[in-house]
């Protein structure tokens, strides 16, 4: 039986060559054999919202959020200019995570933390075939009583481009149907949040010590909470779920086409479209011996299955 995630649908449904080397590329896939910092700070920053919501102190969060970049950093071993550069993203993250609590958590408009780890796991068939979706919310949220899926979205620029783009990603495709197949009530209103988190706009001056630029980080997130921080709730009803599985259909039916005729095309307008894409180096230099040497197999296919990972590459 063919099983996706959301992970793998997204991979597909930006280059189907990503899907090959993500999942199938030496058996089960591959990945860079090290996090990205982007990537780390990146889920770093998700965790720190979501430890938010759910109530923690924001002084424990700015722990767990050193300890993370802590364990980063003991992780590999990272050149000097990358361990530098850590100790900036943890302190950004910190500063980021300040300036968050002021603008969403401190008003009556907040919203509510529900609940979290809900697995999604339902099949349908695909043109007499049965195929299986898999995966996990990590949270969802309440405003005025209706269910919010949460996407943290950490990124150098909020502009119109990029929220039309992530808006209209299938990001949250399979999770909206999951949800309202699994347990939303008969045509309840379904939220999905995007919530921006724009980077450090400023950069360090001539003469300013690390210390210094940190501080002016931070108080920069938290003075100008409204030019880091932006919500985008998008309502979804039990109707909107036709469409949601027609596309849904669509894009499993390529991918079986792809798949059993072996044509995984290039879409190269999403090697640097959110960021530069993992395997840049793969496709743009091919697999030398120096080049696979920063990748390894991946022991299961779907290993965001058995170790629920969030992926925050394309910001
Ligand atoms: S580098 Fe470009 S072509 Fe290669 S897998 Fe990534 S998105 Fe696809």
């Amino acid at each position: 039986m063919e099983t996706f995630t959301q992970s793998s649908l997204v991979a597909f449904a930006e280059c189907p060559e990503k899907h090959r080397l993500s999942y199938i590329e030496g058996g089960n896939g591959i990945k860079p054999r090290v996090v990205d910092l982007k990537m780390a700070a990146g889920t770093e920053m998700h965790k720190a919202v979501f430890a938010l919501h759910r109530g923690i102190r924001p002084t424990d969060v700015e722990q767990y959020i050193r300890i993370g970049f802590a364990v980063f950093k003991k992780s590999y071993n990272h050149s000097p200019q990358t361990l530098q550069d850590i100790e900036v993203a943890a302190e950004c993250t910190i500063g980021a995570m300040y300036g968050y609590k002021k603008q969403w958590l401190s008003r009556p408009m907040k919203l509510q933390f529900d609940k979290e780890n809900i697995p999604i796991d339902f099949d349908m068939e695909v043109h007499g075939e049965i195929c299986r979706f898999n995966g996990e919310i990590d949270w969802m949220g309440n405003k005025n009583g209706h269910p919010v899926l949460v996407e943290v979205k950490n990124t150098a620029d909020i502009s119109q481009k990029f929220k039309f783009d992530v808006e209209m990603s299938p990001q949250t495709l399979l999770y909206i149907i999951g949800y309202y197949e699994q347990y939303a009530k008969k045509n309840e209103v379904v939220l999905t949040l995007f919530d921006y988190i724009r980077k450090p706009s400023i950069r360090p001056q001539k003469g300013e010590s690390l210390q210094q630029y940190m501080r002016r980080v931070r108080e920069d997130y938290i003075g100008r909470p409204e030019f880091y921080f932006h919500r985008a709730y998008i309502r979804r009803e039990a109707k909107d779920l036709l469409r949601f599985k027609q596309e849904l259909i669509a894009l499993v039916r390529t991918h079986r086409f792809v798949s059993r005729r072996n044509l995984w095309y290039k879409n190269r307008k999403a090697c640097n479209a959110r960021g530069r894409c993992q395997f840049f180096d793969i496709c743009a230099f091919g697999q030398t011996p120096g080049i696979m040497a920063n990748f390894e197999r991946k022991k299961m296919q779907h290993e965001e299955l058995a170790k629920h990972v969030t992926t925050h590459e394309e910001e």
